[in-house]
C-alpha cells in the first residue's frame, strides 16, 4: 500500500533536513529519503569532522554536529525517515501529485516533491576488474548489512579509510581468515584503528598487504582468490570467500536526471521565488538546484528551503492566507514546535 503525505524530500543532506523544519513550521508533514544508511549527506558522508566556518551564529561548527543539531532542531515534527533507498522513480499522476518509488519498493503518492539530492545520491567506488560484478552480494560486498555472513569465512578487505579498518577489527577474530589490503602503507583511517589492525596482524590474527588488486581466480561458480601486485612481495594470490570493497563512496546524479525536469548541466533548472522545478509541484533545494548566481553554499539552501516551503503550503492551500510568523513570538508556532510560549508573547 503506497504511503500518503503532503511532501517527500529526495536528500537527507543539511538542505533536506532543513527543509523539514521549515515544512514543520507552516504544519506539514514530509517523508524524507536518502540512499544513504544516515541522514547528512555531504557533511556526514565527506567531511564530518571538518570544521565548518560559514553557517550564520556559529564561528564554527564540525561537520557531523551540525548534522546532530538539524536532526535535534526538526524533532518536534517527526519527519518519517526511507534510509539507505535511492529514489528510482518520480511520476506525475494527473494533477494529484507523485508516485515516488524507491529502490528498495517503498511506494509513496506525494502531493509535492522537494528534490535536495545534492551532487546526487553516493554510490559506492566499485572494483574495476572484469566481469567480477556477477559475483556481487554472493562474495562480493560494497556493505556490511548481515556481519554474521561473513563469520568464517575467508575474508578480504580493501581500502585503507575508517569502513575498510572498522569492519576489518569488527570481523577479524570470527573469520577463518582475514587479509586486509590498501594501496600503500598510509592508510586515511583513525590511527587507533590502524594500530589495533597492526596488532592483530602481530598476533597472527590477520595479515596486511600493501598491494594493487589486478585479477581474481575462479572456478565455475566461484571466486576463488584474488592476485594482488604487492610493493613488497610481488605477485602474491590470497585466498578468498568473500571480499568486502571500502573504496569510498562517489555521488551520481543517477535517476534524478530522467524524471523529465529540465537542467543545467547536473543541475535542476528552478525559479528563485519558489524553487519550483519546469514541473510544477517538483522544487528543488540545496546544491542540486541552478538559477542565476547559484552558490553551492549550505546557508543559500537553507534560505531555498524557507522559500519552497512557503510555495508548498500555498500549492496545497491555495485559498489560505499563509501569514509569515515569528518563532520568538508567534503561539501557533510555539505550539507546532512544543515549545512554551513566554508569558509576554
Ligand atoms: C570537503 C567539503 C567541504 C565543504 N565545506 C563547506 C563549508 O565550509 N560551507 C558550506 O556552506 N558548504 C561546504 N561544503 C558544501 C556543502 O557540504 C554542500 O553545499 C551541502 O552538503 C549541500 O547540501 P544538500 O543537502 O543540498 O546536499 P548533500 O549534502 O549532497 O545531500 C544530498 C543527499 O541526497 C541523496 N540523494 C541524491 N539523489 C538521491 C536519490 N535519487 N535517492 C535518494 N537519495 C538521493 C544523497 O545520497 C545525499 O545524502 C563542503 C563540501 C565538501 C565536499
Amino acid at each position: 500500500m503506497a504511503i500518503q503525505t503532503d511532501c517527500v524530500i529526495v536528500g537527507a543532506g543539511p538542505c533536506g533536513l532543513f527543509q523539514v523544519f521549515e515544512l514543520g513550521l507552516l504544519d506539514l508533514k514530509a517523508h524524507v529519503i536518502d540512499a544513504l544508511p544516515k541522514a547528512g549527506g555531504q557533511c556526514t558522508e565527506l567531511y564530518p569532522d571538518k570544521p565548518i566556518y560559514d553557517i550564520p551564529a556559529y564561528p564554527v561548527i564540525g561537520a557531523q554536529q551540525l548534522v546532530d543539531n538539524l536532526l535535534a532542531q526538526i524533532k518536534p515534527f517527526h519527519p518519517t525517515f526511507h534510509l539507505g533507498q535511492q529514489v528510482t522513480e518520480l511520476a506525475p499522476l494527473d494533477g494529484q501529485g507523485f508516485r515516488v518509488k524507491t529502490s528498495a519498493g517503498t511506494e509513496l503518492m506525494a502531493r509535492t516533491v522537494i528534490i535536495a539530492g545534492g551532487v546526487g545520491a553516493f554510490q559506492p567506488v566499485l572494483l574495476k576488474l572484469d566481469g567480477i560484478e556477477k559475483y556481487e552480494n554472493t562474495q562480493l560486498f560494497y556493505r556490511v548489512k548481515e556481519p554474521a555472513l561473513h563469520h568464517g569465512k575467508n575474508l578480504v578487505v580493501l581500502g585503507g579509510g575508517d569502513s575498510a579498518l572498522d569492519w576489518t577489527l569488527a570481523l577479524a577474530e570470527q573469520a577463518a581468515s582475514m587479509t586486509l589490503i590498501h594501496r600503500s602503507d598510509r592508510f586515511r583511517a583513525q590511527d587507533a584503528s590502524v594500530g589495533k589492525a597492526r596488532a592483530l596482524e602481530a598476533a597472527g590474527k590477520m595479515r596486511i598487504l600493501a598491494g594493487h588488486v589486478h585479477a581474481y581466480d575462479h572456478d565455475d561458480r566461484r571466486i576463488t582468490g584474488l592476485r594482488v601486485k604487492t610493493v613488497a612481495a610481488g605477485d602474491v594470490t590470497v585466498p578468498c570467500d568473500h571480499i568486502l570493497a571500502f573504496y569510498g563512496l562517489s555521488p551520481k546524479l543517477g535517476p534524478i536526471a530522467d524524471w523529465g525536469l529540465n537542467l543545467n548541466k547536473h543541475q535542476i533548472i528552478v525559479d528563485t521565488e519558489k524553487f519550483e522545478t519546469s514541473t510544477p509541484g517538483i522544487y528543488a533545494v540545496g546544491d542540486i538546484n541552478f538559477y542565476p548566481g547559484k552558490k553551492k553554499l549550505i546557508l543559500s539552501g537553507f534560505h531555498e528551503a524557507a522559500l519552497a516551503a512557503f510555495a508548498v503550503k500555498h500549492r496545497l492551500f491555495p485559498n489560505e492566507k499563509i501569514h509569515l510568523q515569528y518563532t520568538t513570538t508567534s503561539p501557533v508556532m510555539h505550539q507546532r514546535l512544543g515549545v512554551e510560549s513566554p508569558k509576554d508573547a
